[in-house]
């Protein structure tokens, strides 16, 4: 099953998607709510108003999570490449509800950055509230998946040994289109992140060092873990900043990171009307 949060005339909706057809549910205004609620079984065979897909406007997945907490390197194969040791642990920062967007939203490029960068992830969605999840509960407790681009300005990122600062800038990480339900991954996933057509980075999402389960154990041992909060799990390589010359998004930039799965979350960037 695959749901989302979806702009109508009133406010959002939640919205079940079933390839070019999608059923808009009342009852729920995103799909936080629907987390929250425990809902997802009830969801999965409500009737409600059919519209097409692509008449959809998405709005943000889940508005407001008690927690996004994501995870710098992770890729197997990117680590490797890099020369670097296997982490033994991940490395974490986070994020707020005022950095996350929605899918097809044209983001801001912020006057302060001359140096933001791309970087698509699968993204964990919790369902159910853990902490000191052992393995089985830490997998019954990851309610789907979804996708993000952990939009980083590099400038700020580097300023300081903490990267905050350039990770945290609001409206910068849309999440989305849909949560898919982890029976939609196939075995064989990839990501794919394309900036204007052109691909930039490929990476198997079964090579993460630290998968999800292990993420969820991790990170519900240090704080609890609630119904819509997510994880980002890192990014493979082909970010912009490693490039030689370096890579950056400027205004008109199209990103589209894809998984197998679960859809494409696609943006387009603009520069910041300071009005
Ligand atoms: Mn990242």
């Amino acid at each position: 099953m695959k749901l989302a949060t979806v702009i109508t005339a009133t406010g959002t909706a939640l919205a079940r998607i079933d390839g070019d057809r999608a059923t808009v549910i009342d009852g729920y205004e995103d799909v936080g709510q629907v987390l929250v609620a425990g809902a997802l079984e009830v969801v999965s065979d409500a009737s409600g108003r059919e519209v097409a897909t692509d008449s959809l406007t998405y709005a943000d997945l889940v508005p407001s999570p008690s927690k996004v907490v994501c995870v710098g390197l992770n890729y197997r194969a990117h680590i490797l490449e890099m020369k670097r040791d296997l982490p033994d642990h991940p490395v974490l920062f986070a994020k707020f509800a005022d950095t996350l967007a929605a899918a097809g939203e044209t983001l801001a490029l912020p006057p302060e950055s001359d140096s933001i960068d791309w970087e698509g992830e699968l993204v964990v969605v919790i369902g159910r509230t853990v902490r000191r999840a052992d393995e089985d509960e830490a997998r019954a407790a990851i309610a789907g998946y979804t996708i993000a681009n952990d939009v980083s300005m590099r400038d700020w990122q580097f300023r300081t040994r903490e990267w905050l600062q350039g990770k945290l800038w609001d409206r910068s990480t849309p999440i989305g289109p849909v949560l898919a339900t982890p029976d939609e991954i196939p075995d064989d996933a990839y990501l794919t992140t394309s900036l204007d057509g052109e691909v930039v980075q490929r990476g198997d999402i079964h090579d993460l060092v630290h998968d999800p389960v292990h993420l969820v154990r991790y990170v519900s041992t240090i704080t609890t873990l609630r119904p819509g909060d997510l994880i980002l799990t890192g990014t493979p390589g082909g970010v912009g900043h490693a490039r030689d010359p370096q890579r950056y998004l400027t205004p008109g930039s199209t990103v589209t990171v894809t998984i197998d799965g679960i859809g494409s979350l696609t943006n387009t960037f603009q520069a910041e009307d300071l009005g």
